[in-house]
């Protein structure tokens, strides 16, 4: 096994920040209270979890009272779709979203298609952008909810989500933004954005897995999907993870003070991943040129697999990923690359590139030592 381990998948989660951990501990030791208890050891839970409310809020431009915490990005996503479909069936049953989402989204439209609601998947470019004019055309009368990403998992791209928020404002229409991917990387004031729902994940910026944030627009009518208790105003039932709401307003905060000078330095990073990789014959970058997540690298590599690639990077104690994704015994290509128009075998051999504040120059050396010899053995080896 080599000494250190290499990460580049920090889309896939990020390492708790040590300050994070800090800021949490407490609320796992001494400040154990449950919130809704009215002593003082409850109170102290309370006034912690409302503390981040307000930082939450502070960065997403928008009331406290407009920010629940849940237990995942997932969880948000589903609370925003589903909490928005089922109170507005007497409106319609439309829904609009893209073919590039994230299973947390598309996978809660298809499970919303079983209870009459319908669903338009938006046309993506090859880059994986959404053009703002068909989310117009395709709203009708019926439409309730539009949810578009605000960056891509696989291929980083950034879509344009406040120009699709201020056509769903014209037409009344909410509009979600599942920002999973952008949170502690894009700006989140949430007015800016047009938006009426924001999904975030603490895990993806330093903060602990295991909790989401939702913002939901003051008025915005959403069934909750837990019944139980009145915590998070209702809208979400259960006894609050209180060292996790402490994390995630802490690794959030954290996040946003450092952007301005973490971000330059994964940007120049990522273009030094991109620049170098793209001299290996038969590669291909995906996603947008420029309007890209700053810490993604993403590539096809004709003529191999991309799960071979990951096993090989492995050896030599590097982890990253790849879009396509195992399903009973066979290797589906990504639906994301799919959705772009990329060809089949090309899809299968993509490998995805993420950077994080603990990475440096001397890892991308490395990569950039390593990953043209790896390419050159698999297509040798037919794949
Ligand atoms: N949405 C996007 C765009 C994601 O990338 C992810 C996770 O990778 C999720 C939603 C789900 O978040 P979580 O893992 O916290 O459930």
């Amino acid at each position: 096994m080599p000494e250190r381990t290499i990460y580049l998948d920090h889309a896939a989660t990020t390492a708790l920040d040590a300050r994070v951990l800090d800021a949490m501990l407490p609320y796992f030791t001494t400040e154990y209270g449950n919130a809704s208890s009215i002593y003082t050891l409850g109170r102290h839970a309370m006034q912690a979890i409302d503390s981040a409310r307000e930082q939450v809020a502070d960065i997403l431009a928008c009331r406290p009272t407009e920010i629940s915490f849940t237990g995942c990005g997932s969880e948000s996503d589903n609370l925003a779709i589903k909490g928005i479909a089922f109170a507005s069936q007497k409106k319609g049953n439309h829904i609009i979203t893209t073919p590039i989402e994230h299973h947390a989204v598309l996978h809660t439209c298809q499970y919303l298609e079983r209870f009459g609601f319908k669903t338009t998947y938006l046309p993506v470019d090859t880059y994986g952008r959404v053009n703002p004019d068909d989310v117009g055309r395709a709203i009708t009368d019926q439409t309730i909810l539009v949810s578009v990403m605000y960056a891509n998992n696989e291929v980083g791209t950034i879509e344009p989500v406040a120009e699709i928020g201020r056509i769903c404002r014209a037409k009344k229409i909410p509009f979600h933004i599942d920002a999973v991917q952008a949170g502690g990387a894009l700006p989140l004031d949430v007015v800016a954005l047009n938006a009426d729902l924001l999904s975030l994940s603490a895990h993806k910026f330093y903060g602990p897995k295991g909790v989401g944030i939702l913002y939901g627009r003051q008025g915005m009518r959403l069934l909750p999907q837990l019944q139980g208790g009145s915590q998070e105003r209702g809208r979400r039932a259960g006894t609050e993870n209180v060292a996790g709401i402490v994390g995630a307003a802490s690794a959030l905060r954290l996040a946003y003070e450092e952007l301005p000078r973490v971000m330059p330095r994964l940007i120049a990073l990522r273009d030094r991943l991109i620049a170098g990789l793209l001299t290996i014959p038969g590669s291909h970058l995906t996603g947008h040129p420029t309007e890209r997540l700053p810490n993604n690298a993403s590539f096809c590599f004709e003529g191999i697999e991309g799960e071979s690639i990951l096993l090989n990077l492995d050896l030599l104690g590097i982890a990253a990923s790849t879009g396509s994704a195992c399903t009973s015994g066979s290797v589906d290509p990504s639906h994301v690359l799919l959705a772009m128009g990329l060809p089949v075998e090309l899809a299968h051999g993509s490998l995805r590139l993420t950077l994080g504040k603990g990475n440096t120059n001397e890892d991308v050396d490395t990569i950039l030592s390593v990953l043209p010899g790896i390419i050159e053995k698999l297509r040798g080896l037919g794949g």
